[in-house]
């Protein structure tokens, strides 16, 4: 290990200039003002963590937070109990553009924040208070979205289907990494739950009258092991065990095991999820049993705009941030991707600690609520809000970004 690593720090940023850098400025000193509550936040969800769809408490402290400035806030919002959105009307009218703040904010189970949505929730409401600190000299409407289950289940894909994302323009968040990138690739992902049903019997005096669904379960781990071999290169299938019998001597009439399929071809993904039921299919029939597959939370791949991301990149410089290209073999996936589909969106990664701390780890969790992690989110927060800024302050900008969306 060498010395320390030096990451940027808001407080040691050169003052901002080009266009529009007194509105800047005040929007870092926002920032600044609020760091205690900001980091507070990001800290209290990183010490409670709460899996997809079980945020209350995150949801809770995120909506009060946004309302505490200002905002009209709903929470819940649409369907998901966890999911919030605050509105905040600009003071020189509604005729413009709206645009979204998203925040998330779940965790992995048995793991806690090892992907540091902590950060992502501080730093989408750090941006929401700075905006709300010149919204008298904005014309539109800043919307801040608190989006649950990122990690599983698409949540939303939930709020754009219950209506919470019309009428926006843009949507805008940040994701901490082990590596700065702004240009944001991903594939295309389905959660699967497999259940195998068979018959019970005693594992010793009668085992011939039972049917083993773990028998099916191991078969099916087995044929997508094999799978593999064929799939491309970007193909990823993954899952684990949630149910695997009761005890060893009975044979277990019920399995049930959890599984996630991603490509970054939509056409290859759909084969894929064809010949994963296939799968599934010759494991009951091999075993003797009845499987099971349902499909959901699907994500999308991601429409990452030029034209936004351009904006957040010139904002990033200003800080001395530099921005590396995507590795085209450390593909994720995010929900990310299926509001990229229906409007104009980016997804930014700033590095939270060194190159290659693997994340959905033990150290980046950590890296999650250090001190580096924290810097980043107070700059996340400002640079999320100056592109915001920017789109507020230049409509022709957020008619280019339609533009390039709709591939004009
Ligand atoms: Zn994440
Ligand atoms: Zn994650």
């Amino acid at each position: 290990m060498t010395s320390d690593p030096a990451w940027p720090s808001l407080a040691t940023t050169p003052p901002i200039d080009g266009a529009h850098s007194k509105i800047k400025s005040r929007l870092v000193e926002a920032v600044e003002q609020h760091r205690d509550e900001i980091l507070a936040l990001s800290h209290r969800i990183h010490e409670h963590p709460e899996p997809a769809f079980e945020e209350r408490q995150a949801a809770s402290w995120v909506a009060e937070a946004v309302a505490r400035h200002g905002y009209r806030v709903e929470h819940p919002a649409g369907r998901l109990e966890t999911a919030v959105r605050g509105r905040l009307a600009g003071g020189l009218g509604t005729d413009g553009p709206r645009i979204g703040i998203l925040a998330e904010y779940d965790a992995l189970p048995g793991l806690g924040h090892g992907c540091g949505h902590n950060t992502m929730a501080a730093s989408g409401v750090g941006a929401a208070i700075a905006l709300a600190g010149v919204a008298s000299q904005v014309r539109g409407e800043i919307v801040f979205l608190g989006t649950p289950a990122e990690e599983r289940g698409s949540g939303k894909q939930f709020m754009i289907d219950d209506g919470l994302l019309d009428g926006l323009d843009a949507a805008l968040l940040f994701h901490p990494s082990d590596r700065t990138q702004t240009a944001c690739a991903l594939l295309a992902s389905e959660d699967v739950e497999i259940t195998f049903t068979g018959f019970q019997a005693h594992a010793a005096a009668d085992p011939w009258k039972g049917r083993n669904a773990l028998d099916a379960l191991v078969m099916l781990f087995s044929s997508i092991g094999l799978w593999r071999q064929q799939l491309r290169p970007d193909a990823r299938v993954h899952g684990i065990v949630i149910e695997g019998g009761t005890a060893a001597n009975i044979i277990p009439d019920r399995t049930v095991g959890r599984f996630m399929i991603r490509s970054t071809d939509e056409l290859e993904f759909g084969r894929m999820r064809e010949r994963f039921r296939q799968l599934v299919h010759a494991a009951a029939l091999a075993a003797d049993c009845e499987g099971e597959a349902t499909f959901s939370g699907g994500s999308s791949t991601m429409k990452d705009n030029a034209t936004l991301r351009d904006r957040f990149l010139a904002n990033m410089a200003a800080y001395g941030i530099t921005d590396n290209p995507v590795l085209p073999d450390q593909l994720g996936s995010s929900d990310m991707g299926n509001v990229s589909q229906v409007l104009p969106a980016i997804h930014p990664s700033i590095a939270i600690c060194e190159e290659g701390v693997p994340g959905h780890s033990i150290e980046f969790r950590d890296a999650a609520a250090s001190p580096r992690a924290d810097e980043v989110t107070l700059i996340a927060a400002a640079l999320v809000a100056h592109t915001a800024w920017d789109l507020f302050a230049d409509p022709a900008l957020v008619a280019a970004a339609w533009r390039e969306f709709r591939g004009a």
